[in-house]
Parts: structure tokens; sequence; C-alpha cells
């Protein structure tokens, strides 16, 4: 599997809106279309990176922005570049696109695509994500077809650019967005490649954007673009003021029974589950279904369409409870959800804060419970330490602790390679293997039940 296609790798860092409050977008000097775009989408003032970027951008500058997502990165680069396009008009029949935005997922591309089409509604341009896994002839199509601007993931637009599909002569605005990260997927050679095939850095205008300027990422700037203008915003990742935290200790054999009992107490509409391995992701999913809870899992081991559509259910409200490890769930962005549920404290501290972000949104007031069992105890004080807070403990009555009577979780089978096809798998094709096992199915005997009366 391909870095681009391996969806643990794919995983994209929450984008929380920061507060837009710096200047308005109607005191740039920027063309009408674009104004109403931005007003449509409902961008009226600046957020700081904004502010600090787009008038450097518009003066033509190449700008390298210390910034994280979440912060208004995208619209930091989008416009000024469109502002320039509504003026120059200038991309020729034939030519290749003339904005390339490179990204480090696909995930970021078509978010950075999204964000195009919003802002550049009101205008004339053809806009597309090139990114690896699916669609290769439907890209390649759109992309001989004739594109303004592409935003691609590396290893999709190499085998593009070597199929002389994409076209780079034509560039004349670049963006090299998440550059930390590109280097921490290994992307750096592939990025390399495709910068010295653009036409030379005089000859277009660069933007880099990454969380932070370490030294990597400033050698690709002075190699590659034009004396760039520093901006640099630390958004403060930890405020999370309108989620009010709790935190249950409990043992690991009682988590679930605790889970289960804070579902039925809880006011939920929209609860994220997360937890620190696959497995456990696999089970509780297995378990919620069981207790008849609306409930789907989120792992690396989906297919990305399989994933996108989980993730489309849950922001529609068709499906109402996820559960996701952390690398799977960073990809989503979804607001309004009234509950974060910990069932296993993260190793990282940033995780922490990433996962309870994702409530509280927009104003919204949230929750966020964590369970803390002897297993990942040990995190505990490292979140704390980052939190530089402690996080107040709730003490649950017996009757928090739901019975578990459904049937015990078996790991799935997965056959060998030898064994796929043909039916005659282990188990013999008559459903009585060891495939997943279902909600419906009987109950596991006692003997092998890993569930704990409640206390
Ligand atoms: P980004 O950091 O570019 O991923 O943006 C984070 C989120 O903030 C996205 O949902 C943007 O649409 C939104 N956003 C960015 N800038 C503004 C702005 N000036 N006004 C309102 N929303 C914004």
């Amino acid at each position: 599997m391909s870095k681009e296609e391996n969806p643990e790798l794919q995983a994209q860092p929450e984008r929380t809106p920061e507060a837009p409050v710096g200047v308005p977008f109607a005191d740039f000097d920027i063309p009408q279309e674009l104004l109403s775009g931005l007003h449509d989408s409902g961008y009226e003032r600046c957020t700081l990176i904004q502010e600090k970027a787009i008038p450097l951008g518009l003066s033509g500058q190449d700008v390298a922005g210390e910034a994280q997502t979440g912060t208004g990165k995208t619209a930091a680069f989008l416009v000024p570049i469109f502002a320039h396009l509504a003026r120059k008009k200038d991309r020729r029949p034939g030519e290749g696109p003339s904005v390339l935005i490179i990204s480090p997922t696909r995930e970021l591309a078509m978010q950075i695509l999204q964000d195009a089409k919003d802002i550049g509604r009101h205008m004339d341009l053809k806009m597309l994500a090139v990114f690896g896994g699916v669609d290769y002839r439907k890209q390649a199509e759109a992309l001989k077809d004739g594109v303004d601007l592409v935003a691609a993931t590396p290893g999709r637009l190499i085998d593009y650019m070597k199929q002389r599909i994409f076209d780079p002569r034509g560039v004349k605005y670049l963006v090299i967005d998440e550059a930390d990260r590109l280097f921490d997927m290994g992307f750096v050679d592939d990025l390399r490649w495709v910068l010295r095939r653009l036409p030379r850095y005089q000859e277009r205008q660069s933007m880099l954007f990454s969380a932070t300027l370490g030294w990597k990422v400033s050698e690709i700037t002075y190699e590659f673009m034009n004396l760039p203008t520093r901006v640099s915003v630390i958004p403060d990742t930890k405020t999370v003021a309108q989620v009010t935290q709790e935190m249950y200790h409990c043992s690991a054999t009682e988590k679930l029974n605790l889970l289960l009992g804070l579902l039925k107490k809880e006011d939920w509409s929209r609860v994220m589950i997360f937890t620190n391995t696959k497995r456990v992701v696999d089970m509780l999913t297995f378990k919620l279904q069981a207790h008849g809870l609306p409930a789907e899992g989120i792992s690396g081991d989906l297919t990305q369409p399989k994933r996108m559509k989980l993730m489309e259910q849950f922001k529609k409200g068709d499906l109402k409870i996820l559960v996701a490890t952390n690398v799977a769930a960073r990809g989503l962005h979804i607001d309004d959800v009234s509950h974060v549920i910990n069932f296993d404290v993260p190793a990282d501290p940033e995780d922490y804060v990433h996962r309870i972000g994702r409530t509280a949104r927009a104003g919204a007031v949230g929750k966020a419970i964590t369970l803390c069992c002897d297993e990942y105890a040990t995190h505990l004080p490292y979140v704390e330490e980052y939190l530089d807070a402690k996080i107040p403990v709730v003490f649950a009555d017996e009757d928090m602790f739901l019975p578990d009577n459904t049937p015990a979780y078996r790991r799935p089978y997965r056959p060998r390679r030898d064994e796929r096809g043909g039916g005659g798998g282990r188990g013999g094709g008559g459903g009585g293997g060891r495939g997943r096992p279902r909600p419906g199915d009987k109950p596991a005997s006692r003997g092998r039940s890993r569930s704990r009366r409640p206390r």
C-alpha cells in the first residue's frame, strides 16, 4: 500500500477555526468577484495569519508561513492567488495549470479544493484535486481538459508528470502546504523532484506553510523560493475553555460497563469515542452495536471510500456514534460533537487536546469524558502536565456500570492469501467459520466472556 493510500498515514489534523477578528477582507485591494466569494463563504474578517500573509501575497512576494491547521492558512494563500488570477486571466488554451498546491494527504488536498471552490465560486476557474488511491483516469481526463488550479499529493502528481498528463511549465503560483508533514511522511525526495521541474523560482510566486519552520523546511525555502518573507502565528491549541472535562478512574475490565452507563446517563446527540488501538475500535463497535447503539468504527484498516462514507453519515447525523483511533480520526473535521469519550488515555498529550477539541466547536458547549484505567494511567501525568491543569475526577456510582451480556468479541479471522476465494476457507463457507462476529450471534460460553459483572 502506498503512502497515499494508507489512511493511517493520511491522518489529517483537526481544523478548529480560529476567531477571525482581524482586518476586513473588504479593506484589501482585491477584485469584487473574490470579495463576494469570501462573503458568501462566511469570511468577513481576517484571521491573524491572513492579516499577515495576504498583503505580502498580494504584493507578489514569496511567503513562508508558520501556521497550523485551524489558523485560516488556506485562505491566506488562496486569496492572493485568486486576486492575481482574477486580474491576469492569462491561461492560454493547452497550457498546464497555473496554480499548484502540494499537500501531504488526500484529505488536505480535498479540503483545499473545497475552500478554493467556496472562495472562488464567482470566478471562472477550473479546479481539481489530484491524489492517489482512486480515480486515476478521471483525474487524468480532467487534467487533459485543462484546469487552472490543482491541489495534489506528491505521488499521484509525479505519476501524471511522468506520463506528461500534468505539464508543470505553466505553474505561476506554487503552494507547499503542511511542509513539515510532507517531510514526516517521507515525501522530501518527491517534493524536490517536483520542484526541480517547475519554472524557476524567479518566474513564479511561491508560498510555503508549515506548523513549524525548522531547518529542514527552511532549507527547501532557501533552495526553491525567492527570498520568502517569514510570517508566524502560533495558536494556543491548549485553549479548550468551553469543554467540560471529566475523568473516571476504573479498571480496564470495567471500562465497557462504564461506557454503557455513560451512554445511558449522558444527554448526548453525537459522540466520538477514541481508543488507542484498532483492536479496541473493533471490539467497542461490535459491543455497542450489540447493545443496539448506533455506532460504527473507523480504523486504518478501512478502505478510503468506506471511511469517507462513514464520515459523511456521521456529519449528516445519520450515524450517532463514531469509534476511532487517533490516527484514523485526525482527518475528520466534524462540528457539533456533543461528547468526546476517551475510552483510553492517549499516549501523546497533544492527541488529548486534539480529541477533545472536536467538541465545543463554534461556541457550543461540549463534554469530554476520559476513562482512566490501570493500563494507560501512566499517560495521565503527561497529559495533565501538558494541559497545565488537573482533569476533574468524577466518581461513578455502582449503577453507572451496566452489565454486558452480549456475545464476547472475537478478533476477525483473516484468511491467508492461499485460502481466499472459492469458498474453501476455514469454516467451509457455511457461515460457521471464525469470521467477524455479529451482534446477533449466540452468546459465547461463559468461560470465554471477558466482560465482568458490574460491581
Ligand atoms: P484552515 O486553517 O485554512 O484549515 O481553516 C480553518 C477553518 O476556518 C476552515 O473551516 C475555514 O473555512 C475557516 N476560516 C478560515 N479563515 C476564515 C475567516 N477569515 N473567516 C471565517 N472562517 C474562516
